[in-house]
This record gives structure tokens, C-alpha cells and sequence, in this order.
């Protein structure tokens, strides 16, 4: 059976980090992997997580199973977190959340749940999306299409497209968005853009589906989330996949969360029970460890105030790196203006130069950036940032 299978080649990303890690050369830089980094390129434990983790060893009394939906009071703090303490749809017992492994497990949770609802429906992706989304869905038997999102040329939003675009997706399909720190692109909707979406769903009658991977890393934990509370006040039903990967620094424990908001409690309560079952024929029941830290930090006052300090510091890090980095680039005289640096959110952006300026990077400079040129921009620090844009300068000319 093994020996029909042919090879796969390796995930790009995976490949470059390969690459990095064996480069000698003490200038290295890496741009390529999705992970905040600090000043000295560590990823840390946050200090709120470490004195969580202490307080859950102290006092933990079981192993046994913590049930299909996982952490109870973490399912509740979450739907706080994504909506706010007093959102209408929380009011209105409107809203279910099931603990997922990360924000990944989160969205095949969701898709396979989708795909209970309706055989037939199709989930629209932004052009580009993160590559994973398409792969998820696919593998659940969803059928997937994307809509214009990304403006290459302008380094902006190609809003007008998105908008004739999404007016033609039929009913009861799934519209896929990302709440904030667009993925790859750094590009967001604002405020009055959201409602403009949120009307649309409404009237043409698609899902939302909204993916929030970085609440807290563009401008704030409630104006992050702005826009998914926009159209959850608008919409009789959305789904909303969360991860506490990134602000809560907890990749590696798997910790997220897949809820959706259904038109009454009634209606809620019954797709709840398939949205278990769906759980149940994946994994059964999701891992304790992180839920459990967050649910510390978020009932502990002191802990959550711990938690906004080092939340702010990061988001403030990738804020002061973006500016750092279209003044430094932009110093440089080249012909382009990196001027949408500084108008991105997140850790993300496309610096938007070819493959062979991209190898020059690698080959002569040892700066590693994926060949769509999506940038980290947490992957640089005010000591390398000028070596950063030396380099590009150098392979712009
Ligand atoms: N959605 C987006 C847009 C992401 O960028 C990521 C992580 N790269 C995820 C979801 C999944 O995150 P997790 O690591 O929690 O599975």
C-alpha cells in the first residue's frame, strides 16, 4: 500500500526554515515563518502563560477527559474575548464555542461542520489567502473559489472587486474573512468596509466565516475585533475560528476555538449537537493544557493586566518595525515606495520584489524570505534592520 505513494514535494515554508537553520553565516536573517520573535529573534513564553502554568501544575487534580466542547468557562471567556462581554448575539444565547486544537483544528472543525449543513456549499477565500485555508476545506470535500482581495499593483484592497464579486456568491454558500493581520498580506477592511460586508451577507444571503489568528497583534484587542462584531450584530448566522497561537504565544500547546452564531438559542442549541458530533468523529475530545492557561490568565484580573502589558508589547514591537522599516527601505532612493509597510497591520507584508531578487537575498545576504515575498516583519530587529535594507537596495538596483 506505501509503495503506490508517490512523493509530495515539501511546504515552502518548512523548506526555507531547513535552509536557515543551516546557514552559518551570523548575518542570517529569517523572514519566512509565521512566529513573533523578539528583539534577540526568541520566541518566548509569556510571562502571564508561565504563571499560569505554574498555578494549573500546583492544582490540577485530574487527567480524565474534559469533554467534546473542552473547557467550559474557557469556551465562555472566549466568546467574550471575540465578541465582547455584552454583544447582542451573547445576550441572546446565541452564540456556541467548542475548544479546538489551534486555530487550524478550529477551521477543519468548522469545515467539516459546514459540511454537514450543506453537501453543496462553497467557501470563498480571499486572493491570496493563508495557503492552509485552501488545503482545509478541500480535504473536508468543500469546493473552494476565491474572490479579488489584495491589491498587488496598489498595495491596497481591491474593494470594489471584493464587493462585485461577493454579490454573485449564491446563497448558503461560505464567505471566508480574515478579522485582522490579513494573512499574507497585512491588508485589512476598515470599520465602514465591514458594515458595507456585513449588509451584503445579509442580503444576498451567504455565511461569514471569520478567521481571527492575531486579535491583539494590528491595533488592540477590541479594535481588532472590531469588524467580526460588526457583522455579528448584523447577520442571523457566522462562524468565527479562533487561535490563541499567536497573542497568547501559545503555538505549540494547540489552542483555539471554533464557535458560530445561529439565529436563536433554539437553532443553536441543535447545530451544537452536531458541531460535538463533528468533534467527536476528529479527535474526540481536545487537549487540556492550553485552555486551561488561558482560562487562568483571563479569570485573573492581575494575569489578564500581565497579559495586555506583553500583548502591547509585541503589537507595539511590529508597529515600531514597520515604521523602522519603510523609513529605512524608503532611505534607500530606490524606485519603490515602501511606504504600505507602515499602512499593514500584523506581521505580515509583501515586499513585492520577483524570485530573483529574492535568491539574491538568500544566496548572497542569507536573508530567507518565502518566494511569494511575504515578509515577517517581526523577523527583523533594529540592530539588522539597516543590513536588511542595504541588501534590498542592493538587489533592487
Ligand atoms: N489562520 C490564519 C490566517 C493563520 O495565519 C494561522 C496561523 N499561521 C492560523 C489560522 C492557524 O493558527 P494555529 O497555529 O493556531 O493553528
Amino acid at each position: 500500500m506505501f509503495s503506490e505513494l508517490k512523493p509530495l514535494p515539501t511546504d515552502p515554508i518548512l523548506g526555507l526554515m531547513a535552509a536557515y537553520k543551516k546557514d552559518t553565516n551570523p548575518n542570517k536573517i529569517d523572514l519566512g515563518v509565521g512566529v513573533y520573535k523578539d528583539e534577540q529573534g526568541h520566541t518566548p513564553v509569556l510571562k502571564a502563560v508561565k504563571k499560569a502554568e505554574a498555578f494549573r501544575l500546583e492544582n490540577e487534580t485530574t487527567k480524565s477527559y474534559i469533554g467534546l466542547a473542552g473547557n467550559l468557562d474557557y469556551c465562555d471567556k472566549m466568546e467574550k474575548l471575540l465578541l465582547g462581554n455584552d454583544h447582542p448575539a451573547l445576550l441572546a444565547n446565541r452564540t456556541r464555542t467548542a475548544q479546538a486544537p489551534g486555530g487550524t483544528g478550529a477551521l477543519r472543525v468548522a469545515a467539516e461542520f459546514i459540511k454537514r449543513c450543506n453537501t453543496d456549499a462553497t467557501v470563498w477565500v480571499t486572493t491570496p489567502t493563508w495557503a492552509n485555508h485552501i488545503s482545509l476545506f478541500e480535504a473536508a470535500g468543500l469546493t473552494v473559489k476565491e474572490y479579488p482581495y489584495y491589491d498587488y499593483e496598489n498595495k491596497g484592497l481591491l474593494f470594489d472587486e471584493m464587493i462585485e464579486a461577493l454579490k454573485q456568491v449564491p446563497k448558503g454558500d461560505i464567505v471566508l474573512l480574515h478579522a485582522c493581520c490579513h494573512n499574507p498580506s497585512g491588508m485589512d477592511l476598515n470599520a465602514e468596509q465591514w458594515q458595507i460586508v456585513a449588509e451584503l451577507a445579509k442580503d444576498v444571503g451567504f455565511t461569514p466565516l471569520v478567521d481571527i489568528a492575531y486579535q491583539g497583534f494590528g491595533s488592540g484587542l477590541e479594535e481588532d475585533a472590531q469588524g467580526l462584531r460588526l457583522l455579528a450584530a448584523t447577520v442571523d448566522e457566522m462562524l468565527i475560528c479562533s487561535s490563541c497561537s499567536k497573542n497568547f504565544g501559545l503555538y505549540r500547546e494547540r489552542i483555539g476555538a471554533c464557535s458560530f452564531i445561529a439565529k436563536d438559542a433554539a437553532v443553536a442549541d441543535v447545530a451544537n449537537s452536531v458541531l460535538l458530533s463533528v468533534v467527536r468523529s476528529i479527535y474526540s475530545m481536545p487537549p487540556a493544557h492550553g485552555a486551561d492557561i488561558v482560562n487562568t490568565i483571563l479569570g485573573s484580573e492581575e494575569l489578564t493586566q500581565e497579559w495586555h502589558q506583553e500583548l502591547a508589547e509585541m503589537r507595539d514591537r511590529i508597529n515600531g518595525l514597520r515604521s523602522l522599516l519603510k523609513d529605512s527601505l524608503n532611505a534607500k532612493g530606490t524606485s519603490q515606495d515602501f511606504s504600505f509597510i507602515e499602512r499593514q497591520n500584523g506581521m505580515f507584508s509583501f515586499l513585492g520584489i520577483d524570485k530573483a531578487q529574492i535568491d539574491r537575498l538568500r544566496e548572497e545576504y542569507s536573508i530567507y524570505i518565502v518566494g511569494s515575498s511575504r515578509v515577517n516583519v517581526a523577523g527583523v530587529s533594529k540592530d539588522n534592520i539597516a543590513y536588511f535594507a542595504d541588501a534590498v537596495a542592493t538587489v533592487l538596483k
